[in-house]
């Protein structure tokens, strides 16, 4: 009689929902189930949510056995302490030990890891990472990902390996500066003038809500007929779509940004494969921006060595976060 497969549970916990799934060793999505987080916010309440919904993933394996649990987290991770460190969506949570909490609970092995770094992890293995990357049937050897959403966040995996960094917080992509000037936008991590102050949703919903205030836009542009809460990153896209010469000159905007900082991110990782996610990105290359980017970004590198290196889009869309959780959980065990 042959053993029952293996599953892992795999969970994508962000600022508003949490999301768990049971994924098999190829990576595939048997069940999955979404709820919000509780709008407290609290600690307690965050984590009884987070459990009862791992305890359902927990009860959807039925006679499989589970070989064990991964988290992906939106922000900072210490992977070893199993804690959040310094999360801005999970101030709640700070130094809370999931791992070791969550691990008797459930009677299960509990790997963590921040969103943006399996997110890396999950495109190599099952996503754009399986592409080759030459006549001879290269396969990727080093991705970097970077998801350019609400906020922007990056992971790199070399030979099938996360960089984590000593403390797990490589490859912040979006909080490297890429404008240094005094009046440069501010960036919630305290800083000023990162790729994240000027290229995520957040920053250009910010930025379109008050440049459209500006004399010489205030009549010429259709983001000025907008309630605030209107003017979002979408909005601008589509505007810019239609014509617009404010949201066309904001797009032209993050073009650059993220063709400067793509740039640095090809001198200091090197990568043959470059993959880029999230919704500002998806707006871009609805716009046909991507192409744009990359031409730019070469022109910047050094050698031709990065210059052969391909931007594409993440293949893996909402589930990416999902598929690294659950890579983690073989990478782990298979390393024990
Ligand atoms: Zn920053």
């Amino acid at each position: 009689m042959t053993q029952p497969e293996r599953l892992a549970i795999a969970m994508d916990w962000g600022g508003t929902w949490m999301r768990v799934a049971v994924v098999d060793w190829s990576g595939a999505i048997r069940w999955h189930k979404r709820r919000n987080n509780p709008k407290d916010k609290g600690k307690d309440s965050l984590l009884a949510a987070g459990l009862e919904l791992l305890r359902q993933a927990v009860g959807a394996c039925s006679s499989h056995p589970v070989a064990g649990i991964g988290l992906a987290i939106a922000g900072p991770v210490d992977a070893e302490a199993g804690a959040l460190s310094g999360s801005p969506q999970f101030p709640a949570l700070e130094g809370v030990p999931l791992k070791a909490l969550w691990e008797p609970e459930l009677g299960l092995p509990i790997f963590l890891g921040n969103d943006a770094n399996l997110a890396a992890l999950g495109e190599y293995h099952h996503g754009a990472g399986q592409a080759v990357t030459d006549d001879e049937g290269q396969l990727v050897r080093t991705l970097v990902y970077a998801t350019v959403s609400t906020g922007i966040g990056g992971g790199v995996v070399d030979r099938g390996e996360l960089l984590l960094g000593a403390h797990g917080l490589a490859a912040e992509i979006g909080h490297m500066a890429i404008d240094w000037r005094p009046d440069a936008p501010p960036c919630f991590c305290g800083s000023q003038g990162c790729l994240e102050s000027i290229a995520s949703g957040t920053a250009i919903a910010r930025a379109a809500r008050q440049r459209r205030l500006e004399p010489r836009w205030r009549h010429s542009t259709s983001l000025s007929g907008l309630a605030e809460e209107a003017v979002t990153a979408p909005a601008v896209f589509q505007a810019a779509q239609a014509g617009d010469l404010l949201a066309s000159q904001m797009v032209e905007e993050v073009v650059q940004a993220l063709s400067v900082g793509l740039a640095s991110v090809l001198h200091l990782y090197d990568p043959d494969l470059l993959v880029l996610g999230g919704g500002v990105t998806q707006g871009l290359a609805d716009l046909a921006k991507l192409p744009e980017i990359q031409r730019r970004m070469r022109v910047r590198v050094m050698s031709d060595g990065y210059r052969q290196c391909p931007l594409v889009p993440a293949k893996l869309g909402d589930n990416v976060g999902l598929v690294g959780a659950a890579c983690l959980v073989w990478q782990r065990l298979d390393a024990r």
